[in-house]
């Protein structure tokens, strides 16, 4: 077996005089730089935060990790194998931890549902809550698995920027009834209204509105169940400053602190960046994983642009927004004990709430919430003897919301503490010690997403594989897009694959003089 160091000398790409820069250091945009570093480029990753992860970030409170974003590592070979590309072994660099259960969803009525990896606690679940709907359940997941052939494997890993491209996958979409919502398809498979909350919620996890996203986005059920849920002790912070290290040893390198003002092109072609500062850095290949709106509405902005001009992007359905509480409690560590890693819990409303945050733009009273625990898996969260927790309430994002998060923030937290300690985790007020919020304003001034939203262009039909903005830019050649904004979509496994794409896309480093020489 090869050890670490023997696996980086064996492999290191030839360096070559291609220059290639990254701007944004979130997952897409590092798995980005590893793979054009794996082609021999010299690679810069530009971002304006002080560490690199994106929403994969931390922020470190009186010993309290708050893990930024995101929380559920679905699809580990994704990583495995953007390691492995560059001779690298994930494993070797990050400690990723199978969970059993993978969540818990608390039911207003007080039922609960526990998604599991075994086949048969599932199954028992399902006959829990509602033994005549386990045939329909049993047909949910075949379809999710043929979703999952189509649309992650084949779909996801390629690009789509070709018309023709679309053309030719129509009839599958089709067949597979991609025209039909998520909540349509679990509607037309279980009758349990708990259940269709089961099966349908996954989409407001990378932004969609579950009632009108396609229900390609089952897959996501088959993702689960094969290759389970996962967590990455350190947090997800931890895969990214992994992959930061394999960029370095690529000879790559991290410029922080660092914000892009605009890609400067010469005749058409993305020849590099210009920074707030005024530096300017030349390259023979620019990315963006900035979220593509900002990419074209502030990176472009001198140059006109055929397909993505504002009053385009503007008219694009957005993902929602998000409200989150980040907190930490005292001595708690051995309080609570039903409650687990990843918990949901489901307010008394479900579609008519979903239309208050996507179509309505309405900030409801009442809410439904995703609680982070990552104190229960990983010590390193909290101090000893305490937790550490986010509790996450989709909200509308400030293109279609009137809120004034100045004003609502604190009222809104209230709100949210009051419906834990109720259903969750009474007597919270009485432990808490760090805390953080974010709101949509957070999302726009940190990230710079536009309208504050928390996944970028909403995954729904029209605005999926072609329609969305391409991994290779319409706008400017030499420039390419990865991340949540781009093909294939928001999520962990979507921005990983978008590298994928980009690997396929960007032609290898062209080889140094004196090498070229020699091969001939
Ligand atoms: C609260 C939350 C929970 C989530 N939970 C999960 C989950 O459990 N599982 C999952 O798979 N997904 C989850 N997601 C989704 C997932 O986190 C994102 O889709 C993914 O991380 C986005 O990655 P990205 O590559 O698009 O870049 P981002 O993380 O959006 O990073 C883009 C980077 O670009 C930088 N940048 C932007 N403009 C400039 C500029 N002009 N100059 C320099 N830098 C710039 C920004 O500072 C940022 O660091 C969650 C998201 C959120 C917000």
């Amino acid at each position: 077996m090869l050890t670490h160091d023997d696996s980086l000398r064996s492999v290191s790409p030839p360096a070559t005089g291609a220059e290639a820069i990254v701007i944004g250091a979130g997952l897409g945009g590092l798995a980005a730089a590893m793979r054009l570093g794996a082609k021999g480029y010299r690679v810069t990753v530009i971002d304006r935060l002080d560490m690199p992860g994106g929403r994969g970030s931390s922020i470190t409170q009186g010993g309290h990790r708050f893990d930024l974003g995101p929380t559920i590592v679905t699809v580990p070979q994704g990583l495995r194998e953007l390691w492995a590309v560059c001779g690298r072994d994930f494993d070797h660099d990050v400690d990723l931890r199978a969970l059993d259960p993978f969540y818990e969803i608390r039911f207003q009525d007080g039922s609960t549902f526990t998604a599991r990896p075994s086949d048969d606690a599932m199954r028992a679940e399902v006959a829990r809550l509602s033994p005549g709907d386990l045939p329909g359940y049993d047909r949910f997941l075949a379809d999710s698995e043929r979703r999952y052939w189509f649309g992650f494997e084949d779909l996801g890993r390629r690009s789509m920027h070709r018309f023709a491209d679309l053309l030719k996958v129509l009839p599958t979409f089709a067949r597979l009834r991609a025209d039909r919502s998520v909540y349509a398809h679990a509607a037309s498979r279980v009758k349990d209204e708990r259940l269709r909350f089961a099966l349908s919620f996954h989409p407001l996890f990378i932004g969609g509105d579950p009632f009108h996203v396609t229900s390609m986005y089952i897959l996501v059920s088959h993702l689960e169940k094969a290759f389970g849920v996962h967590y990455a002790m350190g947090g997800v912070g931890a895969i990214a400053l992994a992959m930061a290290g394999v960029i370095a040893s690529q000879g790559g390198q991290l410029h922080l602190n660092a914000e892009v003002d605009e890609i400067l092109l010469e005749n058409g072609r993305a020849k590099g960046v210009r920074l707030i500062d005024g530096a300017v850095l030349p390259a023979d290949v620019v990315v963006s994983n900035a979220d593509a709106g900002h990419t074209y509405d502030r990176l472009l902005r001198n140059h006109p642009r055929k397909r993505w001009t504002p009053a385009k992007l503007a008219r694009k359905r957005w993902s929602m927004g998000l409200f989150v509480w980040y907190f930490g409690t005292k001595g708690t560590r051995l309080a609570w004990p039903g409650v687990g890693h990843h918990t949901i819990l489901v307010g008394p409303r479900y579609k008519e709430h979903i239309r208050d945050i996507f179509i309505r733009g309405r900030l409801a009273d009442d809410m439904s919430l995703y609680v982070h625990r990552p104190s229960v898996t990983d010590p390193s969260a909290a101090p000893p003897g305490d937790d550490t927790f986010y509790a996450l309430s989709p909200v509308p994002h400030l293109g279609i919301g009137t809120t004034d998060w100045a004003t609502e923030a604190e009222p809104y937290r209230q709100k949210m503490q009051k419906m834990l300690e109720d259903r969750l985790l009474p007597g919270l007020g009485a432990h808490l010690t760090e805390e953080l919020v974010f709101t949509p304003d957070s999302f726009e001034t940190r990230y710079l997403s536009p309208y504050g939203s928390g996944f970028s262009i909403e995954p729904r039909i029209l605005q999926s594989a072609w329609f969305r903005p391409h991994n290779v830019s319409e706008e400017a050649r030499g420039l390419y897009l990865v991340g949540a904004g781009t093909h294939p979509g928001a999520g962990l496994p979507g921005v990983i694959a978008s590298a994928e794409v980009l690997g396929k896309l960007v032609p290898d480093a062209p080889a140094r003089p004196a090498l070229r020489m020699a091969a001939e």
